[in-house]
C-alpha cells in the first residue's frame, strides 16, 4: 500500500476516505461524481458498518438498522443515484402500531402522537397509556409559555417542563431515547431534536406547531413511488452498502485495510495501516467512530482528540429469533412494543420483523427482533448467546405470552455502537469543527457528530464531498 506522493497542485486531490460505513461510502459514491481519485479503506472484510443483513436459510436478519427516514431526503437520494429504487420496501402498515407496556400489559400508543406530540384529542383522550391527570398535563402544553433562553437542555427536562413527567416516562423515554439508546436524563435536546425547540420557539407550543407542521406537509406525489414512515429495502439494509460498492467500483475499496494513524506533512497527509505498510493522500475523511478516530489522529492535534474523547458511546445488542407460526398462540398487535425504563425490565423493545416487513420470511415463519442495552441494563449486551436467549424469552413470555421455542436465533452485538449526543453536545462538535480549520483537507463525518440515523450518516457524506470540492484550485 506505498503509495505514490502526492501533490497539492494536481488538479484534482487524491483522498484516503477511512471507514466503510453508510457515510463514507455516501462520500465516495459522490467523489466519483465529480470525478476525483479516492480509495476506501475498510478494517473489515467487508464494507458496510453498521448496515449488517444476513441471509438464513429463508429469512433475511437485520444485525444493524432495519430501516431509514424517507423523510430525511438524503438515503432517498443516495438510493436514487445507485440505482436501487426499484427495491424499496414500505413498510406493511395495514398492520402498523406501536404499543407500549406498562403496568403489566402492553397498551397501543394512541393515534395522532407523533414522536411525543399529541395532535389528536380523542385518541389521547380514551387512552388506556395515560392517566387522567397525565392526560391534562399534555393537554396543558398548549399554555406553557416559551423558554425565553437558548441554552441546552435534558430532553427528560424539556419533555417533564412542556408535557408533563406522565408523558416524559411512558412515551418520550421509550419511543424517543429507546431509539437513541441514551438515557433522556443527559440527552441533548438541542442535538437531538431541534425542531422542537423551533415549534416551542415559533410556535409557542409543541402542540400547535405540529398540528401547523402537519398541515403543511405536502400531499402525497401519486407519481412518486409509495413511501410510508419508515422504508428498508427488499434485500435488507446491507443491500445499500453491497450496491453503493458496485456503484463504485471494488477496485477501490480496500477491505482487510486498518488504519492506525495519520500524520500531517508538506504535501499533504500520510496514513499508516495495521501491516506496516503507508500511503499518501491531498485529502483525508475519517468516517470512524469519534473513539477511533481520536486514536487515529493522535499525531495531527491533541486538543482536537481531546475533544473527541468527550463523546460517549453506549453498547446495545440484537436477538433475532425466528418462530414457526403455529407455535405463537397469542395475535400479535402491531408492529411491536417498546418497555419504558421505568418499567425496570430487560427488555427494551421487539419488533415482529416479518409483520413490520414483507420479504423477511417464509409464510409459515415468523420472525422477531429484541433489543437490550443501550440506556437500561447495559451489562446484559456482555451475556454469552445462550444467556441471552434465556432473558429474551422469560421477557417474551412474561410481556406478550410467547411461550414458544425459537428455530433460530442469532445475537448481535454493538458495543459502544451508538453515540450518545448528550447536553452541550452541539457545543462539543463547533468545538471540534473550530480546531479542524487548522487542518485543511481533513474531514470528520459519520454517527458520531451530527445526526445518528442513516439519513444524516448519508448527509455528512455528501457534505465531506462538496468540501473535497472545494479544495479543487
Ligand atoms: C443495532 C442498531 C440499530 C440501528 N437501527 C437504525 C435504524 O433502523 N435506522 C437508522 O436510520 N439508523 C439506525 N441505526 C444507526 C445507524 O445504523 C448508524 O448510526 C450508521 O449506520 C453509522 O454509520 P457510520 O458511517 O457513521 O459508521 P459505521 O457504520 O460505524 O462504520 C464505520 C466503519 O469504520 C470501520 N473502521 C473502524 N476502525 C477502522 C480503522 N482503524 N480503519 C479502517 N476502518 C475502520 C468499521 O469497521 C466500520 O465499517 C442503528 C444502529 C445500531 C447499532
Amino acid at each position: 500500500m506505498n503509495g505514490k506522493d502526492s501533490d497539492m497542485t494536481r488538479k484534482s486531490p487524491r483522498v484516503a476516505i477511512v471507514g466503510g460505513g453508510i457515510s463514507a461510502l455516501t462520500c465516495a459514491v459522490d467523489l466519483k461524481e465529480k470525478g476525483f481519485d479516492f480509495t476506501i479503506f475498510e478494517k473489515e472484510n467487508s464494507a458496510g458498518g453498521k448496515l449488517l443483513t444476513e441471509k438464513i436459510g429463508g429469512l433475511v436478519v437485520e444485525g444493524g438498522p432495519d430501516s431509514y427516514l424517507p423523510e430525511k431526503v438524503w438515503s432517498v437520494q443516495l438510493i436514487r443515484k445507485i440505482g436501487l429504487a426499484g427495491d424499496m420496501l414500505c413498510s406493511n402498515d395495514d398492520f402498523k402500531g406501536t404499543f407500549i407496556y406498562s403496568g403489566g400489559r402492553l397498551h397501543r400508543l394512541p393515534e395522532g402522537v407523533m414522536l411525543m406530540v399529541p395532535t389528536m384529542i380523542m385518541p389521547l383522550a380514551t387512552s388506556s397509556l395515560i392517566s387522567w391527570p397525565g392526560k391534562i398535563r399534555m393537554g396543558m402544553e398548549l399554555f406553557v409559555p416559551r423558554r425565553k433562553d437558548h441554552k441546552d437542555e435534558s430532553l427528560a427536562d424539556f419533555v417533564t417542563r412542556r408535557l408533563g413527567r406522565e408523558c416524559l416516562e411512558k412515551i418520550a423515554e421509550p419511543l424517543v431515547a429507546g431509539i437513541h439508546t441514551s438515557n433522556p436524563v443527559n440527552m441533548s435536546v438541542l442535538a437531538i431534536f431541534p425542531r422542537f425547540i423551533d415549534m416551542e420557539q415559533k410556535s409557542g407550543s409543541l402542540i400547535k406547531g405540529m398540528v401547523k407542521a402537519m398541515k403543511q406537509m405536502p400531499p402525497p406525489n401519486p407519481s412518486g413511488p409509495p413511501m410510508t414512515y419508515f422504508m428498508s429495502l427488499k434485500e435488507g439494509m446491507q443491500e445499500l452498502a453491497h450496491r453503493c460498492v458496485s456503484h463504485i467500483g471494488a477496485e477501490r475499496v480496500k477491505t482487510g485495510a486498518a488504519v492506525v494513524s495519520v500524520v500531517k506533512n508538506e504535501k499533504g497527509y500520510r496514513l499508516a495501516f495495521g501491516d506496516g505498510t503507508t500511503a499518501d493522500f491531498d485529502a483525508v475523511v475519517l468516517a470512524t467512530p469519534s473513539y477511533i478516530t481520536k486514536d487515529i489522529l493522535k499525531d495531527v492535534d491533541r486538543e482536537l482528540c481531546d475533544r473527541l474523547s468527550a463523546i460517549e458511546w453506549s453498547s446495545t445488542a440484537t436477538i433475532t429469533l425466528a418462530f414457526r407460526k403455529e407455535d405463537i398462540k397469542k395475535p400479535l398487535r402491531g408492529f411491536g412494543f417498546i418497555v419504558p425504563r421505568v418499567e425496570n425490565r430487560r427488555l427494551n423493545a421487539c419488533t415482529w420483523s416479518s409483520i413490520k416487513w414483507s420479504y423477511r420470511a417464509p409464510e409459515d415463519t415468523l420472525l422477531i427482533r429484541c433489543f437490550v442495552g443501550g440506556g437500561h441494563h447495559e451489562e446484559l449486551v456482555s451475556l454469552n448467546d445462550e444467556e441471552l436467549l434465556g432473558v429474551v424469552l422469560e421477557e417474551l413470555r412474561e410481556i406478550v405470552g410467547i411461550a414458544a421455542k425459537p428455530v433460530v436465533f442469532k445475537v448481535y452485538r454493538w458495543f459502544r455502537g451508538m453515540p450518545k449526543y448528550t447536553v452541550g453536545h452541539l457545543g462539543r462538535i463547533a468545538a471540534i469543527d473550530e480546531k479542524l480549520k487548522a487542518h485543511r483537507g481533513l474531514y470528520l463525518i459519520g454517527c458520531s457528530y451530527r445526526g445518528i440515523g442513516i439519513g444524516d450518516c448519508v448527509k455528512s457524506g455528501f457534505d465531506a464531498a462538496a468540501a473535497v470540492e472545494a479544495l479543487r484550485p
